[in-house]
């Protein structure tokens, strides 16, 4: 995938496809099987070799115990080609490399996936399953992407970058990322401010008030009940902005000290 950082999503309620493996046939002998991994978990279809059950294994039990939740069976799916990939997530072209299903809890591994960043990709999706078997409605969509890139720590917020947009998303308004863009409506640059805004603010509220004591206290409820009392944080907004602010400046800080 050409942009990582955009390489997370999930799709919610995106009609289902049948599932179509391009099993090549090799020197028009029979057409391979596709490798199979088995977990107590899930099952992952068409493999890729360098990917082994304990492996799968140990990004597993990381993000299980970050976030306190054993996942139920779910279907993880690897594609050879991006075309049927991409038919899949339901749109013709994105700069997506996995995304999570909430409708048949099923995790789509696109072709571009590879051994170096296997475990931050598939991480990142499987904390969307763990919100949808956990959380349900608990967590919002503005948290949802951020919170998937911290406790899978894929990258870090480009705080620089988020100071620079003339305006940061008004937070409670920030529905999926890809729901405009599959309407046609968002571009590119609004789908990475959504993800930058939502790691920025994942990273705050887990500075203020600790993000392990808010998503307990929010199960069966929702975390924007609790962010003015647990947080201190009256204005989401005001506070974002402060953040981004402040981040952005320490950022520019180290760098003088540390560039000659
Ligand atoms: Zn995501």
């Amino acid at each position: 995938m050409s942009r990582k950082s955009l390489g997370l999503m999930t799709a919610f309620g995106l009609s289902s496809f049948s599932v179509v493996f391009a099993n090549p046939a090799v020197g028009g002998g029979p057409v391979r099987a596709a490798r199979t991994l088995t977990l107590n978990q899930m099952t992952v279809e068409g493999a890729p070799s360098w990917l082994t059950e304990a492996r799968t294994q140990r990004v597993v039990e990381r993000i299980e115990s970050k976030l306190e939740w054993d996942i139920r069976k779910i279907r993880v799916i690897f594609y050879r080609d991006r075309e049927s990939f991409l038919k899949e997530f339901g749109v013709k072209d994105a700069a997506i490399s996995a995304f999570a299903r909430k409708k048949d809890m099923s995790v789509h591994m696109g072709p571009g996936v590879d051994s170096n960043d296997f475990d931050g990709v598939f991480g990142h999706e499987l904390s969307h399953v763990i919100s949808y078997q956990k959380y349900k409605e608990a967590i919002p969509q503005w948290l949802e992407e951020g919170l998937a890139n911290l406790v899978s720590r894929n990258g870090k917020p480009n705080y620089s970058w988020l100071a620079q947009q003339s305006a940061l998303p008004v937070v409670k308004q920030m529905g999926h990322p890809f729901q405009a863009v599959s309407q046609g409506k968002g571009s590119p640059d609004s789908v990475r401010l959504h993800y930058e805004a939502s790691h920025a603010l994942a990273e705050l509220l887990k500075t203020k008030c600790g993000l392990h004591d808010l998503l307990q206290l929010s199960t069966g409820s929702s975390v924007e009940k609790y962010i003015a009392t647990l947080c201190g944080i009256r204005d989401i907004d005001a506070a974002l902005r402060d953040w981004v602010s402040r981040k952005s400046q320490s950022g520019k800080e180290v760098k003088n000290v540390t560039s000659p």
